[in-house]
C-alpha cells in the first residue's frame, strides 16, 4: 500500500524469485495447462499444487486480528460466486472453500457485518453460529465440520455497515454517467465482504463468478476481462495462493488499454488516455524490477484508476493494482506510486508479513525496492529526493508518537487495536532506513545477492520478523563476517546512530532558493523554472516556521500553488495556508473543494490535522460535514478519530 502517512496527535495515521524457482513454476503452469485440458480439474489440481507451498498444518502462528484456527482447519481454496446489486448496494451469493482438515471438528472463518443465511459441509447443512461481536475484529463463525469434511458452503449477504466496499453514485464517478464499487480489503476488511479466514498467514487460490449490471465490468485480483461481456457475467481465477487481504473487486463502466504484452490500464473512459500516458513506463519498470531481484511471478501487471475517493494512494492487488487518480500529474512525476507497489509484487505479495506486527516486512522492504527502480529508471538523483521526503516524513512520525515511543519499533505489538495504527511512516521510512543503513554497511553487491534470495527462498510464504532476523544473520552478516545493530534498528524505538546519510544537491538548492526568496522579499524564476514536483513539494515544506502572511503571498502569486494540478503540491501548500493563517487567492474556497472531492487518506488527514494543530477544528467539522459521505470507511475511520467526531 502507499500511503506515505505522516505524524498525527491522536490517532495514528497512515501513511523472486530467481532462476530455479521461476522455471518450476512456469513448468507447473504449462503441465496444468495441459491437464485443464485433459480432465478440467483445475481447482483440485491448483491447491493440490500450491498446498505443498502453503504453510503446513501447525505452521501458524498465533495471530491477534483473526478469529480462525488454522493449525486445526485452514482454507486453501475459494470459489466464490456473488451477485452485485446495485439498486440496494449489496453483495450477494456464496463463498465455498477447500479445507485442510487436520480432523477438527469446527472451522472458524472471520466475519464481520455479514448476514450468514446457511452454511453447508461437503454439500449438506451444517450446524453454525456467531460468536460475540468485537468493535475491531467482529464475530468468529464458528462451523461445524467432521473430520475428513473437505468443503464448506457459506451462503451469505453483505450489510450496509461493511467497511471494504465502497459504492459510488454516477456524480461520485469521473465520467458521472454510471454507478462504481470498488473493495479494500488490507488490513482486516476482507471478512466485511467475505467469510474468510482473514490473516495474512493463510493463502489461497481462487475462482469467482461476479454477476454485474450488463453496462459494467468487473475486474478482480485475478485474471481479468479485456472488454465487457454483454451478460454482465464475469468469471475469474487467481492460479497463485494470495492472503486473504488481497482478494479484491471493482465494478465500473470502465475500459482496458495495453501498454505492453503484460502491462495496460483499466480507467473510465475520459481517463484511460490520460492514465496510459502518464504509467507509459510501466513495461520498463517491470523490467527493472525484475532485473534486481528475479522474475515477476504474477504473469500480468495491470493498474485500475479509481474515483477519486479510493482511499490510498494505490494498493498492490495482485495483478491488479488499484490506484487513486490523484497520481496523474500529466508529467509523470508521482509514478513512484507504481513502482511501489509493482514492487510488492515480490515484498508483500509474493513474501507476506506473518501478522500484521510485521507490517514494516511489507513497506520497509517496498519502499526499498522502489527506490532502486526509480533509480535503475530516473538515477540517483531522483531516488535521492524521494528518500530525504521519507526521512522528513519519518522525523515528523517520531516527533507525533513522542508520548508513545513503542510505536516507534519496527516490529510492534497491535494486540487489541486497529492494524491500521502501525501503517505509518515507522513501517515504511524507518523500515527503508533500516535496509537502506544494511545495504550501504554490506555493500550493495552482496546485499542484493541476499535480497534475491530473501525473496527466492519465501516465495509464496509468510515470514514474520525473527524468522527474517535468523535469515538475516545467517545469509548476509554472519556469511560476510559483518557486525551489525540488527535488534536496535527493530527493537528498539527511535533511530539508531549508524543510520545511512540520504544527501541530495537538489533540495539543498531549494533550501538555498527559499532562503534567498525570503531574503530579498523577491522571486526569481528562473531558478525554478526546471523544478521537479519533489522540488517543489520541499520546497513548500521547509518554509521558515515563522514565514510572514506577504512571503505566502508572493510565493502564491509567483507560483500560483493554491490552483496547482498537481494534487501532492496542492495538499503540502493547503497544510501550510492552515499552518500560517494565510487566506489569500481564495485559497479557503480551494481547500474545501479538494476535501469533498479527493478522499485519498493521508492528503485528507494531513489537511485536517492540520486544521485541528491550528485550533480550527470547527472549519474542520464544516468541510467534514459535507465531505464525509465521499470518503472509504478506512478514511472516515481516520478522520473521525482526528477531529473528534461523532456519527449521530
Ligand atoms: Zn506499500
Amino acid at each position: 500500500m502507499y500511503t506515505n502517512f505522516r505524524h498525527v496527535l491522536f490517532i495514528i495515521d497512515f501513511k523472486r524469485k530467481t532462476t530455479n524457482f521461476v522455471p518450476l513454476f512456469k513448468i507447473l503452469k504449462f503441465d496444468m495447462k495441459k491437464i485443464i485440458l485433459l480432465s478440467g480439474c483445475l481447482i483440485i489440481l491448483l491447491s493440490g499444487c500450491y498446498n505443498k507451498k502453503s504453510a503446513p498444518a501447525s505452521d501458524y502462528i498465533e495471530e491477534p486480528h483473526s478469529f480462525s484456527k488454522p493449525n486445526e482447519a485452514a482454507i486453501t481454496h475459494l470459489d466464490l460466486d456473488i451477485n452485485v446489486d446495485f439498486d440496494n448496494e449489496i453483495i450477494h451469493g456464496k463463498a465455498s472453500y477447500l479445507i485442510k482438515n487436520n480432523k477438527a471438528s469446527q472451522i472458524i472463518l472471520d466475519s464481520k457485518f455479514l448476514t450468514i443465511e446457511k452454511v453447508q459441509a461437503d454439500g449438506k447443512d451444517t450446524a453454525f453460529s456467531l460468536g460475540d461481536f468485537d468493535e475491531q475484529l467482529g464475530s468468529p463463525l464458528k462451523i461445524d465440520i467432521n473430520n475428513d469434511t473437505k468443503q464448506i458452503t457459506v451462503f451469505y449477504k453483505t450489510t450496509h455497515k461493511t467497511e471494504a466496499l465502497q459504492w459510488l453514485k454516477p456524480q461520485q464517478t469521473t465520467d458521472k454517467k454510471h454507478p462504481f464499487l470498488f473493495t479494500q480489503g488490507q488490513a482486516i476488511l476482507t471478512r466485511t465482504w467475505i467469510p474468510i479466514q482473514d490473516s495474512p498467514q493463510i493463502r489461497i487460490t481462487y475462482n469467482a463468478k461476479v454477476k454485474v449490471p450488463s453496462q459494467l465490468m468487473a475486474v478482480m485480483s485475478a485474471e481479468n476481462p479485456k472488454t465487457k461481456t454483454p451478460d454482465g457475467q464475469y468469471t475469474f481465477k487467481m492460479a497463485q495462493p494470495i492472503s486473504p487481504y488481497l482478494i479484491a473487486l471493482a465494478v465500473g463502466d470502465i475500459e482496458y488499454k495495453a501498454i505492453s504484452n503484460r502491462t495496460g490500464i483499466y480507467a473510465e473512459k475520459s481517463m484511460v488516455e490520460k492514465a496510459h500516458d502518464e504509467f507509459s513506463d510501466m513495461e520498463n519498470m517491470v523490467a527493472s524490477a525484475e532485473a534486481l531481484y528475479g522474475t515477476y511471478a504474477w504473469e500480468q501487471f495491470d493498474v485500475i484508476v479509481l474515483p477519486p475517493s479510493f482511499p490510498f494512494g494505490g494498493m498492490e492487488n495482485p495483478r491488479l493494482t488499484f490506484a487513486t487518480p490523484t497520481v496523474i500529474a500529466g508529467d509523470k512525476s508521482l509514478t513512484s506510486l507504481i513502482a511501489h507497489e509493482l514492487a510488492h509484487s515480490w515484498s508483500g505479495n509474493l513474501v507476506t508479513n506473518a501478522t500484521w506486527d510485521d507490517f514494516w516486512l511489507n513497506e520497509g522492504f517496498t519502499v526499498y525496492f522502489e527506490m532502486r527502480i526509480m533509480e535503475a529508471l530516473y538515477g540517483k538523483d531522483r531516488a535521492n529526493m524521494l528518500a530525504r521526503i521519507g526521512r522528513q516524513d519519518l522525523e515528523e512520525e517520531i516527533e507525533s508518537f513522542k508520548e508513545t515511543p513503542d510505536d516507534t519499533k519496527l516490529k510492534l505489538n497491535l494486540k487489541g487495536r486497529n492494524p491500521d495504527d502501525g501503517m505509518n511512516s515507522i513501517a515504511y521510512d524507518k523500515g527503508y532506513l533500516f535496509l537502506r543503513t544494511l545495504e550501504e554497511t554490506a555493500g550493495r553487491e552482496k546485499f542484493d545477492v541476499f535480497l534475491k534470495s530473501y525473496f527466492q527462498k519465501h516465495a509464496f510464504s509468510t515470514i514474520h520478523t525473527e524468522k527474517f532476523v535468523a535469515f538475516l544473520n545467517e545469509n548476509l552478516l554472519e556469511k560476510h563476517d559483518i557486525t551489525f545493530n540488527t535488534n536496535e534498528w527493530i527493537y528498539n524505538a527511535g533511530i539508531p546512530d549508524n543510520q545511512a546519510i540520504i544527501s541530495s544537491d537538489k533540495f539543498e538548492t531549494v533550501e538555498k532558493t527559499i532562503q534567498q526568496f525570503v531574503k530579498t522579499n523577491t522571486v526569481d524564476k528562473t531558478l525554478t523554472k526546471d523544478w521537479t514536483t519533489q522540488e517543489w513539494v520541499h520546497f513548500v515544506r521547509n518554509f521558515p516556521n515563522d514565514i510572514k502572511t506577504e512571503h505566502m503571498a508572493m510565493f502564491d502569486e509567483a507560483f500560483n500553488l493554491t490552483n496547482s494540478n498537481n494534487s501532492y503540491i496542492a495538499m503540502v501548500w493547503y497544510e501550510q495556508a492552515i499552518n500560517h493563517d494565510y487566506h489569500g487567492n481564495d485559497v479557503d474556497a480551494k481547500i474545501e473543494d479538494f476535501l469533498i472531492k479527493v478522499g485519498r487518506r493521508w492528503y485528507v488527514s494531513t489537511i485536517y490535522k492540520a486544521f485541528k494543530r491550528n485550533d480550527k477544528t470547527d472549519v474542520a467539522l464544516a468541510i467534514y460535514n459535507k465531505a464525509r459521505s465521499n470518503y472509504h470507511a478506512v478514511t472516515t475511520n481516520t478522520v473521525d478519530g482526528i477531529l473528534g467526531y461523532k456519527q449521530e
